[in-house]
């Protein structure tokens, strides 16, 4: 798999992102003229917001809801790109869609491909066969399910029709059941993403991932805590009358307020004394994953053992009562040291079904060798 994409960074799209973390803002959906100019000279005023985002058409789960403004919005796009130096983005799900911005270049700078359509590869296709011969940075969304899978493969299909200016956006994942969060950040999966195209930005959507206001502040710490490069914030002039998303929308001095309070860390420190005491403390971490590796390898050896013991004695390979005992026994050791009792019993089931694993083996070369 191709995971050396030579994307070029947010950072080197246009004058003016040459700072990290990009930050994106702007309302869910443009709504009327004056809503989406009072909200982008607003937010204009905020000196960290470099985008202004808008989506004039709307993926919307049931039909009957607010569906977007369609091309009208692009006008008032090319107004904020006047009135303000905002650069202006918008969500393209279909080639027609992307025809359309491409016939009005004075409107928008950056596209980007919504959760819905980033799930469906033929819609991708088709959104990649459009922007072919085009120069325009696309983002591209995680899809709505857990899948890193198909995020690489959006990712793929763009870079594949010529676009090389390309970010990831994070937005979370539907959640089974209702959770406190409307979707759940799982972050584990952008950080492969990353590990899978190390050249790749990421931004966060703490709005999406939250589903309400209150929780938008501290996603969006979250996503700064692990070196992510951005973020995209819901920003509406007048939340509560948004036609979309109206619960999750931060006016514009609310975002200034949480851009003042966020607490931008480095993702690197040159201090020689900062790196000395690093290197210890991984010098400690270093160690003790080398013991926990050679001490799993001795149990995997016992579990060998023991597994030839049982078919010689011809008991089967799991107890009931001994995989209890295991249990209540390793918790409360863990209690005990003050280690996390649900990654105990997660830890302690991946070991079990290794050892299983084994004992399997054993079993299953001893018949064969009878
Ligand atoms: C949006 O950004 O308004 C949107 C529709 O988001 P998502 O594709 O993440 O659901
Ligand atoms: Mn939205």
């Amino acid at each position: 798999m191709n995971t050396n994409l030579d994307i070029i960074p947010i950072n080197k799209w246009y004058k003016g992102l040459a700072e990290k973390p990009v930050i994106i803002a702007g309302p869910c959906s443009a709504e009327t003229k004056e809503q989406v100019l009072q909200t982008a000279v607003e937010i204009s005023k905020i000196p960290q917001v470099k985008i202004f985002r808008a989506g004039i058409w709307k993926p919307r789960t049931r039909p009957g809801s607010f569906e977007g403004v369609g091309t009208i919005g692009l006008k008032w796009l090319a107004k904020v790109k006047q009135k303000t130096k905002l650069l202006t983005a918008v969500e393209v799900a279909t080639p027609e869609h992307v025809k359309i911005c491409k016939q009005n270049p004075e409107s928008v700078d950056i596209l980007w491909i919504g959760a819905r359509t980033t799930a469906n590869p033929f819609s991708v296709q088709e959104l990649a066969d459009a922007l072919k011969g085009l120069d325009i940075p696309v983002m591209i969304k995680n899809p709505i399910n857990p899948d890193l899978s198909l995020w690489i493969g959006a990712i793929e299909r763009v870079y594949n029709s010529g676009i090389n200016k390309i970010a990831a956006i994070h937005r979370g994942f539907s959640p089974f059941e209702p959770t406190k969060l409307r979707n759940i950040p799982k972050w584990e999966i952008p950080i492969d993403l990353k590990l899978h195209f190390p050249k790749l930005d990421i931004i966060n959507d703490p709005s999406h991932i939250s589903g309400i206001k209150k929780y938008v502040s501290e996603i969006a710490q979250d996503a700064l805590d692990l070196n992510m490069d951005g973020l995209m914030i819901e920003t509406h002039i007048n939340p509560e009358k948004a036609l979309s998303d109206a619960k999750q929308q931060l006016k514009p001095e609310e975002l200034a307020v949480l851009l003042e309070r966020i607490k931008y860390r480095l993702a690197e420190n040159k201090n020689p004394e900062f790196i000395s005491n690093l290197e210890q403390f991984r010098y400690q971490i270093d160690s003790i994953d080398q013991q926990i590796i050679e001490l799993l390898a001795h149990r995997m050896l016992v579990i060998e053992d023991i597994g030839a013991y049982k078919a010689d004695n011809n008991v089967t390979i799991f107890q009931l009562k001994r995989w209890k005992k295991i249990i209540s026994s390793r918790l409360q050791l863990a209690k005990d040291n003050n280690v996390d009792q649900n990654f105990m019993r997660k830890l302690l089931q991946l070991v079990h079904k290794e050892s299983i694993r084994k004992q399997k083996n054993v079993l299953k070369l001893k018949n064969a060798s009878k």
